[in-house]
């Protein structure tokens, strides 16, 4: 096989060799983990938060106590909620809602599905990985789509909860709480079970891949290292440098669409003479 390669980005033979490394690894871990951020949500259109570009360089950054503001004033964050005023919360749900799966997420959840991958983690709220066909997602900072109960975690489809706006905020069906968006706002915690699950999976990693991230927000920024005090491997997929390419086992530059593309490719190759 030739290296693959997309429009704008060729492998060349020592990235595919790294690739090839870093493919035997994930086809021989016992439990092999991904956490993914919004490096591989900019490649299917969705703008970063900061740097150049970004939603809150254009429009400015939001208040930074959004979950305080929601219980202080429920009703009137669901009425931002329903009829946004912010220009950079529009900004967002119109690239979220007009963004489609990448190859990236394609091949993560293709290692899923043959059995490579035990956990993927994410820090986006886009719903990319679901809708490239991922099974089982645990989403530190919750999905956009879904609505949940802040007392007892429940998740929601939307249609699943009547939202009245002379009735505002809805409750709980299950316990009454108060219901929010998923998305996990600046001031609130990582949902309980969330990240229970995480340190479960992470604990028992011995490989983890980590794609368009530098993973320096708690409590991600904590799970490559865990892995490698473990005695795990960390395969670094990201275009640029970032805080933990000198420390990661493998680092893979480049676009997480191109190398997780051929980073699956390797594996099944390896799994396949190994079969
Ligand atoms: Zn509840």
């Amino acid at each position: 096989m030739t290296p693959s390669s997309n429009t704008d980005f060729t492998l060349d033979e020592p990235l595919d060799a790294a690739i090839r490394r870093a493919g035997a690894l994930v086809a021989g871990a016992r439990h092999a983990v991904a956490l993914t951020g919004a490096g591989l949500s900019v490649e299917s259109g969705i703008p970063p938060f900061r740097g150049p570009g970004g939603i809150w360089t254009r429009y400015g950054e939001p208040p930074m106590d959004g979950y305080q503001r929601f219980l202080r004033d429920p009703r009137g964050a669901w009425l931002e909620r329903l009829a946004p005023t912010e220009d950079w919360m529009r900004a967002l749900a119109d690239a979220v809602r007009a963004a489609k799966p990448n190859p990236g997420h394609r091949a993560l959840a293709e290692l899923e599905r043959r059995g490579l991958l035990a956990a993927l983690i994410t820090q986006n709220i886009d719903d990319l990985h679901a809708q490239a066909g991922h099974a089982s997602v645990l989403e530190i900072h919750g999905n956009h789509r879904l609505l949940r109960c802040i007392d007892c975690n429940a998740r929601f489809e939307p249609e699943a909860i009547a939202v009245d706006p002379d009735r505002l905020p809805p409750h709980c069906p299950e316990c009454d709480g108060l219901v929010k968006s998923d998305i996990v706002q600046f001031g609130e915690p990582i949902p309980s079970d969330v990240l229970r699950a995480c340190f479960d999976t992470v604990a028992r990693a011995d490989v983890m891949i980590v794609a368009g991230t530098s993973a320096t927000v708690y409590p991600a920024a904590e799970f490559p290292y865990e892995v490698l005090r473990q005695g795990g491997a960390v395969i670094e997929v990201n275009p640029e440098p970032s805080e933990l390419t000198s420390a990661a086992t493998l680092s893979l530059a480049g676009p997480g669409a191109a190398v997780l593309t051929r980073l699956l490719e390797h594996a099944i190759a390896t799994q396949e003479a190994c079969a």
